[in-house]
């Protein structure tokens, strides 16, 4: 049952920052109530749903007027603030009902032109609707229990049975003003009913106040709620579960075979894999096959998740099997599309044929996406789709829109509009491991990449220091605590990484630790601990991820931290210099060897950056050795600059950006002919 979270004190709070204005008030509850609806993801998820209230404003010339503020696209409930209820002049939407019929393009141009704020965001695709309901609060969502309720096949008999003719059906239209008149017609036959379900797509319900619309919402969403329960079947026994070593080696095949479909320089999407108690109790049901056939929950997932997830049973995750049953999966997607578009004139542009999500045998569902929050949104609505499923199959069956309507809902242009048109960062889409990331320059590296829309791993011992990173970089990022010299610790890195993301893209081999020493006196356990650290551990992170790189088959990148030490030794640094320097051969070795699969591998040489390796005390002990002041000696090179940690993120950034360049090592150090590679 979804709780009632209202609560007196914080509504006061909410009201109470808003000042003294009744109106600012009464739409700080309206916020206030929208964020309690956005927060259960049984009720709205990822921008869908919306909310509305009737208020009074004053114009520029002072004049009284009616407006409805309504949830402006891009806003999410969960988070809404004022700004994200627009205010509109409700008289001239209210005039627009008499009219026959209005195109998208005219519908949303005519509610921008009677925005109070020219600068605000576009009102909802559903702001007719919410204007053409007489009532003063109006709350819309897309929850798990009625979009159940609203894909049976007895949805009519199921509605009376629950609210008697307190529930009024609204047949399937797709939003916009069709669906708004019909709306509004069917609640003025209806003046009994409290609220409305609309088939195939969701729930309305209102109120004078936001509480009383809220109350509704939580009451009636918990009576079909109830209904559905009554009716549950008893849970399947979980899906066995793939072996892990063999979901390690499923899911890179599976992120390279779709990039196959996408084309040669599209990259890799990301992948959010979900394997649950319930997700494998879902995967164990007999009718997937004609599950995975049947659509989406409510319309709007269509842009997110595709119409259709693919199947991919446990017999297919061999090579030919995936690309078969890929294959298949574009081929009915082409032919779906061709039988659509020539509805539409033939003009629309096919989107790519893959799917937004797998339902993959004994591993799980997996969200596929662009980014890592497009791979989650899909993830997430598809956990709800399968509550929706599971549950309708129970009560009767699951019979959502059909093929037209899906097609409408996918290529409408006002759908698209939501995922936006600005070009990708260039590093969207790629999956970067990095080792020592909680230190100075890894610290620098990861912020780097991520600001070019990479996902990272971020792989250090300091537990807490990296966890603290990755909660700064954000949750489409991941973080892993441990010791990179112990034995199998890469290849639990990879596996980490996979069961993030779905794969590798670049690896960036940065941890390392100088320790120092004559070399005539230097015992013998130093320089092991030194090449263990130093050598051996990216010897097996590079050996680990080009696994990952071949499943994938699409190239990829191995980065190094060298060292000025590797090319210019300097005095006591030798247990530091002879691991770098064999690391520094390390990467033209596998330059050699890996260039053929497209596997770039380059260096970073950077010296004198302030850092865990270079502390702040050695920074004065130095200086002081030579006579210098502490700023002369980090400036000490060409340039007369101070070399930081963020210019040697900018050089791994370059080198990964850097198509035809492989066996490179990149020199950082503000300039130092002793150590110039050439
Ligand atoms: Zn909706």
């Amino acid at each position: 049952m979804i709780a009632n979270r209202w609560d007196e004190a914080q509504a006061a709070q909410f009201q109470d920052a808003a000042g003294s204005d009744p109106m600012a008030r009464e739409l700080a509850l309206r916020v206030y109530s929208s964020r309690l609806i956005g927060s259960d993801p049984d009720l709205v998820m990822h921008g869908g749903g919306n909310t509305s209230v009737k208020l009074r404003a004053r114009d520029v010339m002072g004049q009284e007027i009616d407006v409805l503020h309504v949830k402006g696209s891009g806003w999410d409930l969960g988070q809404i603030e004022a700004a994200g209820l627009p205010a509109l002049r409700l008289a001239p939407l209210l005039e627009l009902r008499s009219l026959e019929a209005l195109s998208d393009a005219a519908m949303v141009n005519v509610q921008r032109a009677n925005l109070l704020d020219s600068m605000a965001p576009n009102p909802s695709v559903e702001t007719l609707l919410h204007a053409w309901l007489p009532p003063r609060h109006i709350d819309h969502t897309h929850a798990t229990a009625f979009l159940t309720l609203a894909n049976l096949p007895e949805v009519a008999e199921a509605t009376r049975e629950i609210f008697g003719d307190r529930m009024a059906l609204v047949r399937y239209i797709m939003p916009g003003f069709a669906l708004a008149k019909a709306a509004a017609q069917v609640f003025e036959e209806n003046p009994q009913a409290e609220g409305l379900l609309l088939v195939n797509h969701g729930h309305f319900t209102w109120g004078p106040t936001a509480k009383d619309s809220y109350d509704r919402l939580i009451a009636q969403t918990n009576a079909v709620m109830d209904w559905l329960s009554q009716r549950r079947a008893a849970p399947l026994r979980p899906v066995a579960a793939l072996p892990a070593p063999e979901r390690a080696s499923l899911l890179p095949r599976l992120r390279g075979a779709v990039a196959g479909v996408l084309g040669d320089d599209a990259p890799m999407p990301l992948f959010d894999l979900r394997a649950g108690d319930a997700v494998m109790r879902f995967l164990a049901r007999p009718d997937l096959d004609a599950l995975a056939a049947r659509g989406v929950a409510t319309p709007d997932h269509v842009i997110r998740t595709k119409g259709h997830p693919l199947l991919l049973r446990r017999a297919d995750p061999t090579e030919a099997g995936m690309q078969r049953a890929l294959a298949e999966y574009a081929d009915r997607y082409a032919a779906y599309f061709d039988r659509h578009n020539p509805r539409h004139g033939g003009s629309l542009t096919r989107l790519p044929p893959v799917p937004g999500l797998v339902w993959a045998e004994g591993v799980g569902l997996i969200g596929l996406g662009a980014s890592r929050g497009a791979a989650r949104i899909a993830a997430d609505i598809c956990e709800q789709t399968l509550r929706v499923m599971q549950d309708g199959m129970a009560a009767g069956d699951f019979r959502p829109i059909g093929e037209a309507d899906l097609f409408d809902m996918e290529y409408w242009s006002l759908e698209q509009a939501k995922l936006g048109k600005s070009r990708p960062a260039p590093l969207q889409g790629r999956v970067v491991l990095v080792t020592g990331a909680a230190g100075a320059i890894g610290a620098a590296i990861a912020r780097a990449f991520a600001a070019q829309g990479a996902a990272l791993m971020l792989v250090d011992r300091d537990e807490a220091a990296v966890n603290t990173l990755r909660d700064a970089l954000g949750r489409d990022h991941a973080a892993l605590a441990c010791d990179i010299t112990e034995k199998g610790v890469a290849d639990a890195a990879m596996a980490a990484t996979i069961d993030a993301f779905g794969g590798l893209d670049i690896l960036i081999s940065n941890a390392g630790a100088a320790m120092q020493g004559a070399m005539a006196e230097l015992p013998e356990a130093t320089l092991r601990a030194s090449f263990e650290l130093n050598f051996f551990a990216p010897v097996a992170f590079a050996q680990a991820a080009v696994s990952v790189l071949r499943a994938q088959g699409r190239g990829g990148q191995l980065l190094f931290n060298v060292s000025k030490q590797a090319v210019n030794p300097g005095r006591d640094f030798g247990a530091y210099g002879l691991p770098k320097s064999a690391t520094m051969f390390l990467l033209r070795q596998l330059a050699l060897e890996l260039g053929g699969e497209g596997i770039r591998v380059n260096g970073v040489n950077a010296d004198r950056i302030r850092s865990g390796l270079l502390s702040d005390a050695m920074i004065a002990a130095r200086a002081h050795a030579r006579g210098l002041s502490e700023a002369d000696y980090l400036a000490g090179n060409l340039l007369h600059r101070e070399v930081e940690a963020r210019h040697v993120a900018q050089a791994f950034v370059a080198l990964a950006l850097s198509e035809r360049s492989t066996a490179h090592v990149m020199t950082v150090d503000g300039g130092n002919i002793e150590a110039a590679l050439r």
